[in-house]
């Protein structure tokens, strides 16, 4: 076999590094380019959302590059993800090429589909069940800990004393991570990742603004599609939270460690305003984008890929949540057509409406929060930028 997934933001590394665990041939996708999305979208249906599109284009490109076996989630709800991989198949098959589609249904849609899934790649006599479950358990460590960099990065981007010092931490936090193997050394990378970030200088005077990002979790880990957000901000001297990681939505229970709000805690946050799953990451957007406005944040963006039934209802939501709470929300709707300079205008009046509205009080939720070197950012419990 001669595996390739779909990309999204950390996603390569992760599969990079199970695929070392298990022995499988891992075609790494592309990088997104215009040429992924004109691929997608001319095979695609008009009015699918933008992450089938993106995906279609990817999938072309990775059996071009040799692939013959293609991985893709599953799900449920109402969300029309769980269809994607059938018509995925369906419109490749179309197209001439001639693949293997394995569709890897989450947990908790299915124990047994999940299991039955995860061994059409690695069979019992490449992995028994002892040894597949914790190789599984130490990639999931390491999921945590790449996003964990993400976190740290986005939160210190905007006050380091010297430009450039943080991408360099991350470059090497990445690095020192990707080659952690084991329990104990991924444990070690860790420490290793945190002290680098540390050694960042910080100009303390900066008076940075707090933007949160929310919405659809492609569009808001792929820099590709949301323009690089988090160094965008990072270069004007915005502190930046994501309340979307890739860790948080593999962790069984709903936990949620790198966000630092287990599910339930967030479906209370949103519940004023929205109080049943609307599917995708629509819940997620208006709980998160409540805890944010609680701990005075300046603003929050929401990105949301054309069509998106979850994200759209969210969209509706969040316009009472930011009139009763007072922050800011913008909504960018993203699709092949979205260019770079309408989102910056958009982006740069945010900044200016929410430097004018600057918030001075922060109004802990439920106890939860301390101060730190990044303001309070941390989060007892969850990941803390160091
Ligand atoms: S959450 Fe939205 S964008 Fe993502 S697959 Fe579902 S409908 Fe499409």
């Amino acid at each position: 076999m001669r595996v390739s997934t779909p990309r999204m933001g950390n996603l390569p590394l992760i599969v990079e590094d199970l695929a070392c665990r298990f022995g499988i041939d891992y075609i790494e996708p592309p990088v997104f380019s215009e040429e992924t999305v004109r691929i997608g979208a001319s095979l695609a249906p008009e009015f699918a959302c933008l992450p089938l599109k993106a995906v279609v284009g990817t999938f072309v490109q990775a059996l071009e590059a040799g692939a013959d076996t293609l991985l893709m989630g599953g799900g449920s709800g109402p969300c029309r993800f769980g269809y994607y991989a059938e018509i995925q198949r369906r419109i490749l098959e179309k197209e001439g090429y001639r693949f293997k589609l394995i569709i890897l249904d989450p947990p908790s849609t299915s124990l047994k589909a999940a299991y039955s899934g995860l061994r059409s790649i690695v069979p019992p006599d490449v992995a028994r069940f002892g040894t597949l479950v914790r190789e599984l358990r130490r990639a999931l460590a390491k999921v945590v800990v790449f996003d964990e960099i993400e976190k740290w990065g986005l939160a210190l981007k905007g006050r380091e004393a010297e430009p450039g010092s943080v991408e360099r931490a991350a470059e090497e936090a990445c690095s020192v991570t990707a080659a952690a193997f084991t329990g104990k050394e991924i444990r070690r990378a860790r420490r290793e990742v945190q002290q680098l970030f540390e050694n960042v200088g910080l100009d303390d005077d900066r008076q940075c603004l707090r933007i949160g990002v929310v919405g659809e979790i492609f569009v808001v880990l792929e820099p590709y599609f949301n323009f690089d957000i988090g160094n965008w901000l990072g270069k004007r001297g915005v502190v930046v939270e994501r309340s979307v990681h890739i860790a948080d939505t593999a962790y069984p229970g709903g936990r949620n460690p790198v966000f630092g709000y287990d599910e339930r805690q967030v479906a209370r946050a949103a519940a004023p305003y929205l109080t049943h799953e609307v599917g995708g990451d629509g819940l997620l957007s208006v709980g998160a984008t409540a805890i944010f406005a609680r701990r005075g944040f300046d603003a929050v963006i929401h990105f949301l890929p054309f069509t998106c039934m979850p994200e759209v209802i969210a969209k509706s939501v969040l316009a009472r949540v930011s009139e009763e709470m007072g922050i800011p929300v913008l909504s960018l709707t993203i699709d092949e057509q979205t260019g770079r300079a309408g989102v910056e205008t958009r982006l740069e009046a945010l900044l200016d409406l929410a430097r004018s509205k600057r918030r001075r009080e922060t109004i802990p939720l439920e106890g939860r929060f301390s101060t730190s070197p990044t303001g309070d950012l941390s989060l007892r419990g969850g990941s803390q930028p160091p």
